[in-house]
């Protein structure tokens, strides 16, 4: 298994913001602002290209009813949606709250958050994400 399939699996603690039966979405862990979200499928698939059509379709519905909850957690201008990076061969969708195109800027310095804020940002997300 890659690492986000034991993260959605929960055998690798992530700080949950919204899941379903074949989606999952966390806080990433070096994140770019306040609120910055993976979502990912359960199932191990690398390129999200490689997802079928009805699969897409679900991932972004799920996707977007993550950022929803996401915009009213954090109030912002839009909420950008990502996707690239090689790092991880498993397919995942970044979702960044952002202010200006800046925020959105992956060559510049992450976050450092504890453990505490990571919890609240979560918490604060999986509330607006099940209301
Ligand atoms: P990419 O493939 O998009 O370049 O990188 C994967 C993203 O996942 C990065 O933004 C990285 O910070 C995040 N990431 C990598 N490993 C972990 C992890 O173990 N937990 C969490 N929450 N995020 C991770």
């Amino acid at each position: 298994m890659d690492i986000f399939s034991k993260i959605a699996a929960g055998e690798i603690p992530s700080y949950k913001c919204a899941e379903n039966e074949e989606f999952y979405a966390f806080l990433d862990i070096n994140p770019l602002v306040k609120g910055h979200t993976l979502v990912i499928p359960r199932r191990e698939v690398d390129y999200i290209f490689d997802m079928e059509d009805d699969e897409i379709g679900r991932y972004q519905q799920f996707a977007k009813k993550v950022a929803k909850a996401i915009k009213e957690a954090f109030p912002c201008v839009k909420v950008a949606e990502v996707v690239l990076g090689l790092e991880v061969p498993h397919a995942h969708i970044h979702l960044i709250p952002m202010q200006s195109e800046a925020d959105v800027d992956f060559k510049r310095e992450k976050l450092s958050l504890p453990k505490e804020e990571f919890q609240a940002i979560a918490d604060k997300i999986y509330a607006a994400f099940v209301k």
